[in-house]
């Protein structure tokens, strides 16, 4: 049985909830999986991270989500952490007035803070006895987060971009740190809209306008992707005509 599956899943906004963001999609991932979800932007990629969460106002319009075969669609945010589901946001949380060594010591923590520090390319020596406040810079923040679920070691984690944004990860740091998932044995849904890093993960989806287009091996998605095979939309938001 699947670790998750999302079958079906239908996601509107607006007024009567009637744009469509996610149109019927579905996609499995195994125990222990590193799974690509591969797509331009505004293909629908942070909305199934936000519903697969659960996060406040994002569930199926209908379709399931499932967590070990179990019906996951209503339970909240805090309940489905429980579960083991944990996410890194594409904009990082800001959590303030802890010092970085408490912040990776909150939850089950059986991981070493330090070598969690050192997997995200911070240096343990100066990052463990600072605050986690503004004076840190949003790429700083985003490897705290990394380096805290990876403190975590959940079952599942949602990691949206992290690549993206200023500061961002390298591609070896990705590498880092998906490998470290690995080693704990957490299952990954690995965000992204660079081809190279979907090519690091065990399996690959590419999804457009709300719909999964293609899934198997991350070279052959990867490939597709980047020579804009794209049948659903032919020209929509993500340019592929
Ligand atoms: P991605 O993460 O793939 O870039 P998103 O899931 O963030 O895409 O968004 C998909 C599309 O849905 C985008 O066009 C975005 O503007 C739109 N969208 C997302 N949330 C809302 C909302 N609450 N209201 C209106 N449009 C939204
Ligand atoms: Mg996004």
């Amino acid at each position: 049985m699947p670790l998750l599956e999302v079958n079906n899943v239908v996601y509107g906004v607006g007024p009567d909830k009637k744009t469509p963001i996610l149109a019927g999609l579905s996609l499995a991932l195994e125990q222990g999986e590193v799974h690509a979800l591969l797509g331009t932007n505004g293909t629908g990629k942070s909305t199934l991270a936000n519903l697969i969460m659960g996060c406040e106002g994002y569930r199926p319009a209908s379709g399931e989500i499932r967590l070990d075969g179990t019906l996951i669609n209503k339970l909240p945010i805090h309940e489905r952490a429980c579960l083991g589901i944990t996410m890194a946001w594409q904009e990082p949380v800001r959590f303030e007035g802890i010092t970085t060594r408490d912040y990776l010591a909150l939850g089950r923590h059986h991981a070493d803070p330090a070598a969690c520090l050192s997997l995200v390319g911070l240096s343990p020596d100066l990052y463990l006895d600072r605050m986690v406040d503004k004076c840190l810079s949003g790429g700083e923040r985003k490897r705290i987060e990394l380096a805290s679920i990876l403190a975590l070691g959940p079952r599942l984690a949602i990691l949206d971009e992290p690549d993206s944004g200023i500061d961002m990860l390298s591609i070896q740091d990705v590498i880092h740190v998906i490998s470290a998932f690995k080693k704990n044995g957490s299952a990954v849904l690995l965000i992204t809209h660079r081809e190279e890093i979907a090519t690091i993960s065990d399996r690959a989806s590419q999804v457009c306008h709300g719909k999964i287009l293609c899934s198997g091996i991350p070279e052959n998605v990867a490939q597709h992707y980047k020579a804009q095979n794209c049948r659903t939309c032919g020209k929509g938001e993500c340019h592929y005509v």
